[in-house]
């Protein structure tokens, strides 16, 4: 009789394992049917580990399991999808959900949720109404454009544009803007499956004027620009303004659409960073189509817009695809608000978290850290060597790449080796820490830890480290 079968015999059974766990008060509101996963899933993990290595440790007594069992189901009942705190001074953060709703866009958020809405009815005839016209006329304001529609993100934008507007026919793009953003949406890729005829000119660093021009037959019907976002050349570099293009394309009765990305309707040198072109400065230079996404720079919603000269929005509305790619009364609700706030851009700069988290003052994050400290050490009872420091963050979600602007961070400096186990631990907090790594410190950035956050963070991250060994 081998000690392999006779571990295995030992596994307790579901049943009983169930029966056991009654007599805890932590299972009071957690529902059956998660506690027989709970209990299942760990056995069966037992049960792998003793056929793997018979020499392993099984839970020696009933406590011993049934705490196995409540770790496993505290893990199972907790949220999948939650909150955290972003310490890694990037306020753009894709992974992190990019950009936090203002105030007023959370109110409507939670009155659209709650009630019914004007959805798809107009109050003014008692019919059947467009949810576009809720939001197409704000849009058109703060952009200056003549027309405007929305889409569940900029990369179904950029396709339902080229699909409606140039497919069957050639679309000249410059080597140089044939670039990848993350998750896999590539230009040559998206305007493939668009089934325009993608005609690439210029070299990657450099692109002129007459390399469209010479590029031009009767097949052609759209010049596209794409901003290069994540990515910067530096050097011996040359491409032509969207004022030059548009003057080539009209002479030959084509048309210009320019895929902006970030799209900022404010000019971001105001907070000291360098000038990107607005939506309204692409718009003014006659390019007749503007994509760009509605939680980058922007600071709302997930959405794609799309705004450009009304004839060829509405062909782009009238493509069934369009209904493919609708946004939901959640982005409707937050998108109007957000715009809204941009009818006063001093308003704008305050309610907005995105750019309130980017132009604030290195002085007030600074103060913000030492807040943090000050509550940290009252609470933290161990003796890692922690300070605020001077550090860097960046924009992020593909915004100035190469921008760093001056912040501060708090420092945790453990003992050595220990930097990698301190930031696992953070992150499996039920209100995950999220930092970065740098010279075995642990940092915190207090760009993107909010006001409110500070003593909150504090008190988690003291609790935690207490028992850090
Ligand atoms: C971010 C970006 C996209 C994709 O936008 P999503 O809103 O993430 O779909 C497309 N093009 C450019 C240039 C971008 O920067």
């Amino acid at each position: 009789m081998n000690n392999k079968q006779a571990k295995l015999r030992s596994l307790p059974k579901v049943d009983e394992s169930l029966a056991l766990l009654k007599s805890y008060p932590e299972i009071k509101t957690i529902p059956a049917s998660l506690m027989k996963k709970a209990v299942r899933e760990i056995i069966d993990l037992l049960r792998q580990k003793v056929l793997q290595d018979e020499s392993i440790d099984l839970p020696e007594d009933n406590d011993e399991w049934a705490a196995l069992f409540l770790q496993k189901l505290q893990e199972l009942n907790r949220d999948n999808y939650r909150r955290v705190i972003n310490g890694t001074g990037i306020v753009v953060h894709t992974n992190l959900g990019r950009s936090l709703l203002s105030q007023s866009s959370v109110d409507k958020l939670v009155d659209g949720a709650m009630h019914y809405t004007n959805l798809e009815f107009d109050l003014v005839s008692g019919k059947r109404g467009s949810r576009y016209s809720l939001v197409e006329s704000i849009i058109c304001d703060i952009t200056g454009a003549e027309a405007a529609l929305v889409v569940n993100n900029n990369a179904a934008a950029v396709f339902i544009a080229l699909e409606t507007l140039a497919s069957g026919g050639e679309a000249i793009v410059s080597r140089g803007q044939l670039v990848e953003i993350g998750g896999s949406f590539r230009i040559p890729d998206i305007m493939a499956k668009s089934g325009a005829q993608m005609v690439e000119i210029g070299a990657t660093n450099r692109t002129h004027l007459y390399d469209y021009e010479n590029a031009i037959t009767e097949k052609t019907n759209m010049l596209l620009r794409v901003h290069t976002s994540n990515f910067r050349q530096i050097g011996f570099t040359s491409d032509v303004s969207a004022t030059e293009l548009v003057e080539l394309a009209h002479k030959h009765d084509l048309l210009v659409m320019e895929d902006l990305g970030s799209g900022s309707v404010i000019d971001m040198s105001r907070f000291g960073l360098p000038v990107e072109p607005r939506v309204q400065d692409i718009i003014n230079a006659g390019v007749d189509v503007v994509t760009f996404s509605g939680d980058k720079l922007l600071g709302g919603p997930q959405a794609g817009i799309i705004v450009g000269k009304k004839v060829h929005i509405d062909r782009i509305k009238k493509n069934p695809l369009n209904r493919a790619m609708r946004i939901d009364k959640f982005t409707l609700a937050t998108l109007e608000s957000t715009f809204r706030s941009y009818y006063d851009i001093e308003r704008a700069c305050e309610d907005i978290p995105t750019l309130r988290m980017i132009s604030d003052a290195p002085e007030t994050i600074k103060k913000r850290a030492q807040r943090f400290l000050r509550r940290f050490k009252k609470k933290y009872q161990r003796a890692m060597a922690v300070k605020v420091a001077d550090t860097a963050s960046m924009v992020g979600g593909g915004a100035l790449p190469e921008y760093m602007l001056k912040s501060s961070a708090v420092e945790f400096i453990p003992e050595s080796g220990q930097v990698t186990h301190l930031e696992r631990r953070l992150r499996a907090l039920d209100i995950p820490i999220i930092g970065r790594i740098e010279n075995d410190k642990f940092l915190i950035d207090f760009r993107t830890v909010q006001d409110h956050e500070c003593l909150e963070v504090a008190d988690i991250m003291a609790e935690c480290l207490n028992s850090f060994s």
